[in-house]
């Protein structure tokens, strides 16, 4: 049987940034990825929107991997040639209900210590986005958009140097959890590989839920239900009305149909929430008019002519419909008892954010020092 010192699972854009973080300390570190592709699902599948932190509950991981892993993530885009934009962000109300919560998310943000969150009226929001109508707006100027698939090909690289790899069409299918050694069985096509390590992670995203129920070893009452909700996204076809990102004030579930940039200057309006039981990613057609109503009360010349049908993500809940959100969910030793097992649930927005401090998060809670530990030296807590 093979042996190393950690394995991932799932090759998104969180395992390839925990694999990169172990790596860097020496340790020999696998990927095992089911697709043919990696980062195919919710890491590609997404606003690719590098948040500013404000939304979320203080003391979240969700608002301290946030606030941390933006400045890390940009840090990051820079020195490995990554391409970003720091466009900035209004969020936009268009009642004086909206207003309120404008002023709440104002407060959160300060809590969750993002201090350059600024109020903008009307007028100044019209100098801005001409295009744009609402009452009041909050300016982000620190939120960005990123290429995602050239971040996860920049974290893959940086694995690769470290000694570390990444195996496709590799799925895990069973394990046994033993300190010091535990196994994971691999299906290869039609080859069943057994292989050893004394560190996994389980970061297969919508599928975290299925390998930590076949993990041997495991209390199972630690798996936390998983709840999937899609989001459609529109794109909009022709010339560019706004210069910035444009969200409106958050629903249920999500952000609110927002416009997203990408860098190429092309706009895509989206996602939507809808509950589904499968992972399905079919977009589905007759939701344009909804979009063009939801788009509308922010961008009222909207030609719905011009909205054309995108692509689909699905965020791995753990809280279902009508509940609280869920903060991210990051199971060590501390919460299932089991040396040198890291299990992640629920990495929903903003995941791809945190993705550099969820790393060193998972790293800690392993065990894994930092750059100077050896790879004797990196010891299990
Ligand atoms: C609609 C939407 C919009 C979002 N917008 C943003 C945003 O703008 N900004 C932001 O910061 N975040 C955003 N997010 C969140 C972000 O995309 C996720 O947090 C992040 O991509 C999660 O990455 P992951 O690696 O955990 O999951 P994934 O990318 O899904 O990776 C998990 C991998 O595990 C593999 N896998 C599953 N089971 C197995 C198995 N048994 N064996 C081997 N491999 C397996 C899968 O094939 C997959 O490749 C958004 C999410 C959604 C859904």
């Amino acid at each position: 049987m093979d042996r190393v010192d950690c394995i991932i699972v799932g090759g998104g854009v969180i395992g390839l940034a925990v694999a990169r973080r172990i790596a860097s300390v020496g340790l020999e570190t696998l990927v095992l990825e089911r697709e043919a592709v990696h980062g195919s699902h919710t890491s590609s599948r997404n606003s690719e929107v590098i948040h500013a932190g404000l939304y979320y509950p203080s003391g979240s991981l969700k608002a301290r991997l946030c606030v941390s892993g933006r400045e890390q993530l940009y840090r990051y885009c820079d020195d490995r040639a990554v391409p970003y934009r720091r466009c900035g962000k209004l969020i936009v109300a268009t009642s004086d209900e909206e207003c309120g919560t404008l002023h709440d998310y104002l407060e959160s943000a300060r809590r969750n210590g993002v201090t350059d969150v600024a109020w903008r009226t009307a007028a100044e929001v019209a100098t801005m986005e001409p295009a744009v109508r609402c009452t009041a707006a909050l300016w982000s100027p620190s939120t960005g958009i990123l290429d995602s698939h050239l971040l996860m090909q920049a974290l893959l690289a940086d694995l690769e140097t470290h000694g570390g790899s990444l195996v496709r069409r590799a799925e895990v299918v069973g394990g046994r959890l033993a300190c010091g050694s535990h196994r994971v069985l691999v299906q290869q096509g039609a080859m069943a590989i057994e292989l050893e390590a004394r560190l996994l992670v389980n970061a297969a995203g919508l599928g975290a839920q299925a390998v930590a129920s076949q993990l041997e070893g495991l209390d199972a009452a630690t798996i936390p239900p998983r709840y999937l909700a899609k989001g459609h996204y529109f794109t909009l076809q022709g010339r560019s009305p706004f210069r910035h990102l444009v969200y409106p004030v958050a629903g249920s579930g999500g952000l609110g149909i927002h416009v997203t940039l990408d860098l190429a200057g092309g706009v895509r309006f989206g996602p939507d929430v809808e509950w589904v039981a499968d992972v399905d990613y079919a977009v589905d057609q007759t939701r344009c008019a909804a979009f063009a109503a939801a788009i509308r009360r922010y961008y009222p010349d909207l030609d719905a002519t011009r909205l054309q049908s995108g692509y689909t993500g699905i965020r791995p809940k753990i809280t279902g419909p009508g509940e609280p959100a869920a903060d991210f969910c990051i199971q060590g030793p501390q919460r299932h008892g089991i040396e040198g097992l890291v299990n992640l649930y629920g990495i929903e927005s903003p995941g791809l954010t945190a993705s550099l401090a969820i790393a060193d998060e998972v790293a800690a809670r392993l065990g894994v020092a930092d750059a100077t530990a050896t790879r004797s030296g990196a010891q299990d807590r």
